[in-house]
Formats: structure tokens, C-alpha cells, sequence
């Protein structure tokens, strides 16, 4: 995550948790300065997906068994937790294991479809969704499946233009998707999803 993810995602764990604030204040009198934490916990949670370590926080929020004792573990176990949700690895040792982090080898990632986009944009919610061939391998064989002549033109997930979908759609996702529609560049959304008009 960026900086700012990182201070997205404080503010967003810090709402379920507000002892972490008093506590790191409460570290100036023993001597560490709060931004020296803040530090350390953008660098351990620096490998990690902003999405993920807010489901983290989530899940340590639903279930107190997963709430460390001391406030100092938050950030590591936020992002011990976050691992399973992230992608799995596509490369160990240089090795490819099998699985595409996008889309598990499947070849299609679920996205949120062209026409939600333009909705999203106008500011209304539209719950479509739409398999979108992925950027590996496999995506390129899908691609070839589906247009064997001119494959470019099948639609492939690139996360500048579209938006994949990992799980269900929660309010929270709606509420994400509507913003990343918002800010999504007018160019983009227009010139390339005029295929789907
Ligand atoms: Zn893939």
C-alpha cells in the first residue's frame, strides 16, 4: 500500500479500535515518538492491499480471538491476516506454482460491467457484473477462444479500466466501486467501453 493507503487504512482500524490513538499517544511519556509506530506500521503493512488490511481490521473487529492483547501487534497482525485474502503468489523461487494471483488460472476475472461504470459515473448504482478475460496466459488463450482471428479486440482485465470483483458485493464495495467510477479518467470510460453501447 502507498502512504496514503496506509493512512486510509489507520483511520479506517482506528474507528474500530479508538484505544490505539490514546495508546500511541500514551508511548510519548515512554519515550517513542507516535510517528516512530506509525512508521514501523507502514513498513510492515507496506506489502500489503489496502482492501485486504481493511478486511483484516474487519475481521479482528467481528472476532475478539483474533484481537491481539497489545496494541503494538495490531499492524502485524493486520497483516498476517490480510495474506489470506491477498492473491496467491504466482512465483516462488522464480518458479511459477500454478496460480495466476487474478484469476487463479481460470483465464476470466469478474469485474464490475461497462454499463455499472457509466451508471456509477451519473451517480446511480447499476449491479452487473461481466468475466473479463485476464492479463495472463491463460487470459490469452480464453482470448483466442473467444476471437480467434482477432483477439485483440476481446476485452481484458487491465486495473486502470476495470474493476475485478474478489468476493461479494458488499455495501462497502458498492460504496468503493461509486468512487473509483467518480475519478475513473472521463477518456478512459468513454473511449474504451464504447463497444459496449
Ligand atoms: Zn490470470
Amino acid at each position: 500500500m502507498t502512504r496514503d493507503d496506509f493512512k486510509e487504512w489507520f483511520s479506517y482500524h482506528a474507528a474500530r479500535f479508538p484505544g490505539v490513538r490514546t495508546w500511541m499517544a500514551k508511548q510519548e511519556s515512554n519515550g517513542t515518538n507516535p510517528n516512530d509506530i506509525l512508521d514501523a506500521w507502514e513498513i510492515r503493512l507496506r506489502f500489503t492491499d489496502l482492501r485486504d488490511a481493511k478486511k483484516a481490521s474487519d475481521a479482528m473487529f467481528e472476532d475478539a480471538a483474533l484481537t491481539p492483547s497489545y496494541y503494538e501487534k495490531h499492524a502485524p497482525t493486520v497483516a498476517m491476516i490480510a495474506q489470506k485474502y491477498a492473491a496467491k503468489p504466482t512465483y516462488i523461487d522464480g518458479q511459477r506454482t500454478a496460480l495466476c494471483g487474478d484469476c487463479g488460472d481460470d483465464g476470466y476475472v469478474l469485474c464490475w460491467h461497462p454499463e455499472s461504470i457509466k451508471a456509477a459515473r451519473k451517480g446511480e448504482l447499476k449491479r452487473l457484473t461481466m468475466a473479463v478475460c485476464c492479463h495472463c496466459d491463460t487470459g490469452e488463450s480464453r482470448k483466442e477462444g473467444i476471437n480467434k482471428r482477432h483477439p485483440e479486440t476481446v476485452p481484458h482485465y487491465d486495473p486502470q479500466k476495470w474493476r475485478m470483483i474478489r468476493g461479494p458485493i458488499t455495501p462497502e464495495e458498492e460504496t468503493e466501486f461509486m468512487e473509483w467510477a467518480r475519478t475513473l479518467g472521463m477518456q478512459q470510460a468513454y473511449e474504451e467501453f464504447s463497444q459496449f453501447e
